[in-house]
């Protein structure tokens, strides 16, 4: 049965491609066409079904690059995913992902849970048992021995056991191998979130094995050195991207790996939680500041970004804010066109999957969302969600 979608505007997903007065046709998860009203519906069957929606906007799904299922978003999320049990465990990546879903983001990437319980929740929502988000996913992330988040079943000690991990994630069904090349706050008997975990060697071959498995790798990274060491090793995508300054006090952004980043395509998932303006105030002003200038800095140089929040890891990131996420963008001075290309089609291509989602044209899946008035004017549209499709199927909404 196919399924027609009128509504003032259709924004396709990259800036400058709307059409006003557009319409969209569906067949099953696909989206068929996609143009000016009138067009369409002479396309459609007499039967199809129809929503007509003239105050408001149809745009791709959001994707959020950068999320843990396995997080409950709670105060002290370590010692309470260590206290639950794989089938508690899996009851809240389930209801976490469908909040993600109801909230609009058709998609997310899922950087790490505990030993790949992620890959049943993915394995439900594509049997059509959970009505969930798309989900892409790591598995346990490469740490070393007792390093950032060792407690997700990833350790790694040495070049045998990183093949194996690697192998071990791809046999799982990893989407992407993500890697914890520096410390992070979460482990605090770990090294330092500004200092390195892995070398540069070990990183290179991280990224032949990945490649070998025909998968993209993701290195969470928050000091320079690590930064630098990631992308000199080639990785897709550096999570944080912090640029605290290694072995000193402060940041220390440098020009020259930004400018590698680029050369070499290496996209920057800042993963800043969604209550941001909290955040700052915790972090202090200095810290507040580098977080709205290393974007600014990094787009100047044309560095290429996707978003993502971290979702899970703590109650400053949920899965049902993201939108609060993007107005970080805004406040940094994003025009909001540019915001939403960032969050459909630019994250899409950025997670290797431009060529299936974050669109809306024909032959793209058919996730998107209606929303009433107009985001391009005002963000805050994105929360007035009337109508979610997750490959074609129609999410309940609170
Ligand atoms: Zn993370």
């Amino acid at each position: 049965m196919q399924r027609l979608i009128t509504a003032r505007e259709v924004l396709a997903g990259p800036v400058g491609q709307r059409i006003k007065d557009g319409a969209v046709l569906i067949d099953g998860d696909t989206i068929t066409a996609a143009g000016p009203r009138e067009e369409i519906e002479r396309a459609a069957d007499d039967d199809a079904l129809r929503s007509d929606h003239p105050r408001h906007a149809i745009l791709p799904g959001l994707i959020n690059c950068h999320v843990h299922l396995a997080f409950n978003c709670g105060q002290h999320v370590v010692d309470e995913l260590r206290a639950t049990d794989d089938s508690a465990l899996l009851l809240g990546m389930a209801g976490r992902a469908q909040q993600a879903l109801a909230s609009g983001v058709t998609t997310v990437r899922d950087l790490g849970d505990r030993d790949g319980l992620v890959f049943q929740v993915r394995a439900a929502v594509e049997r059509g048992e959970l009505l969930g988000p798309r989900i892409l996913a790591a598995g346990p992330p490469l740490t070393p021995p007792l390093g950032h988040c060792w407690f997700l079943g990833g350790e790694v000690d040495g070049p045998e056991a990183i093949r194996e991990r690697i192998r071990r994630n791809a046999a799982l069904g990893a989407d992407v191998i993500k890697v914890m090349a520096s410390g992070g706050s979460l482990t605090p008997e770990s090294v330092s979130m500004r200092e390195e975990q892995f070398g540069v060697a070990e990183l290179k071959l991280i990224v032949r094995e990945a490649r070998d498995a025909g998968l993209p790798v993701a290195a969470h990274a928050h000091g320079s050195d690590s930064i630098a060491a990631a992308t000199e090793a080639g990785v897709d995508t550096i999570e944080h991207c912090t640029w605290m300054r290694t072995g000193g006090e402060g940041h220390d952004r440098r020009d020259d790996v930004a400018r590698a980043m680029v050369e070499r395509g290496v996209r920057a998932c800042v993963a800043t939680p969604a209550k941001w303006r909290e955040f700052m105030q915790v972090i202090g002003p200095a810290s507040a500041r580098n977080v709205v200038q290393r974007l600014r800095w990094m787009d100047d140089l044309g560095v290429p970004l996707i978003t993502g929040t971290d979702a899970g890891v703590s109650h400053r990131s949920g899965f049902g804010d993201f939108v609060e996420a993007l107005e970080l963008y805004e406040h940094v001075g994003f025009p909001l066109e540019r915001i939403i290309e960032l969050a459909t089609t630019g994250s899409a291509t950025g997670i290797g999957q431009g060529d299936r989602i974050g669109r809306i044209a024909p032959g793209y899946a058919a996730d998107l969302l209606v929303v009433e008035g107009d985001p391009l004017s005002d963000l805050a549209a994105l929360r007035e969600i009337r109508l979610v499709l997750t490959a074609g199927r129609v999410v309940p909404l609170p």
